[in-house]
């Protein structure tokens, strides 16, 4: 039996383009569409077209083969030349709505979204678009940010700050929600379960240290941190850092302990900075201050929004420290040592 000849794509790279100039077959098995394309638009974005299309022809034609039965096409009395491409229709679409200035929307299908960016670094289109790539993977990261950096993290050489970020906006999620997103993904796929585990240890590395961050009160200048100034001690229970007078933080009130043990236990499963922002962790603390008929309780517990950002930015601070130890991570840093010096 005969394989299906070749349906035309839908608009618009359909046939009635009529300035195009050649076709993309692509191929899903035995299911060919031709895409008609015009060599200016992939000569732009794509070094190998380019290439391909100021290459001379070759002196003598190609042998004889299956492939080379269909390399032209004529349709209403125009030859066009046909280049069969591996990639499937989907991703010859989604590839060619990169290459042409039409406002379409971004996959949002993971397994898609990597068959793009694999064809996109296929042709070399990586740095060209990198801005629109980097909004791809920023995109899907809203959503799904452990499956936006296994993405990103394949293609690190050209998307590495893209995964680094993508990594950092997952500590917003549980362990139980990356389990999820895992196991939505292919499980036979190796290259993306390698990039899971990564990411699973990176997010080990990030809770222990914003743990421990959020528990050490002597980072915090007292000035920070609510009813730990001398003058605002009162007979309220405290916690005793065993510090002496001058030299640190003595004691403060237990509402404040209470509220570092909430953000602690927060942080525990969602090692994020902002997560020390909600406000269900200040309920209680402001609670037991305004109950406890202190007067000066009363008034210092206005302060301990202030302390959650103080200590959050502390967290945040801590966490750039925590890396993957590849390439990617050496780039961002110096350009962040770069950018420190143009500030002098
Ligand atoms: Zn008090």
């Amino acid at each position: 039996m005969n394989p299906p000849p070749p349906r035309d794509a839908d608009f618009p790279f359909g046939a009635t383009h009529a300035s195009a100039e050649f076709i993309l077959r692509s191929s899903d098995g035995t299911n060919h569409v031709d895409f008609f394309v015009h060599k200016l638009i992939l000569s732009m974005t794509s070094p190998f077209y380019k290439t391909m299309f100021t290459l001379p022809p070759p002196s003598t034609p190609p042998p004889p083969g299956p492939q080379s039965v269909d390399i032209e096409r004529i349709v209403d009395g125009v030859q066009y030349v046909v280049l069969p491409v591996s990639e499937d229709a989907e991703t010859t679409l989604h590839f060619l709505h990169h290459c042409y200035p039409y406002n379409n929307p971004p996959p949002t299908d993971p397994p898609i979204l990597r068959k793009l960016l694999r064809v996109l670094h296929k042709f070399d289109m990586m740095d060209r678009l990198s801005h629109h790539v980097n909004t791809l993977i920023a995109f899907l990261a809203r959503e799904r940010p452990a499956t936006a950096f296994a993405i990103a993290h394949l293609f690190k050489e050209k998307l590495g700050p893209a995964a680094r970020d993508a990594a950092y906006l997952s500590l917003r999620r549980t362990s139980a929600q990356i389990t999820q997103e895992q196991a939505a993904l292919a499980h036979d796929d190796t290259e993306l379960q390698h990039a899971f585990n990564r990411l699973i240890r990176y997010r080990q590395s990030c809770t222990s240290c914003a743990r421990s961050t959020a528990d050490n009160v002597n980072r915090i200048s007292c000035y920070d941190v609510p009813g730990s100034m001398e003058k605002d001690w009162c007979s309220c229970p405290a916690y005793s850092t065993g510090y002496k007078p001058g030299r640190g933080i003595e004691r403060y009130p237990m509402w404040v302990r209470d509220f570092m043990e909430g953000c602690k236990e927060v942080l525990e499963e969602t090692p994020h900075p902002d997560m020390m922002l909600d406000a269900r962790l200040y309920i209680l603390p402001v609670k037991t201050a305004a109950g406890s008929g202190c007067a000066r309780c009363r008034v210092t517990v206005d302060g301990l929004p202030l302390f959650g950002a103080r200590l959050a930015k502390k967290v945040a601070l801590a966490l750039e420290g925590v890396t993957f130890g590849i390439a990617y991570e050496r780039m961002r840093y110096q350009l962040a040592c770069e950018m420190e010096l143009s500030e002098e």
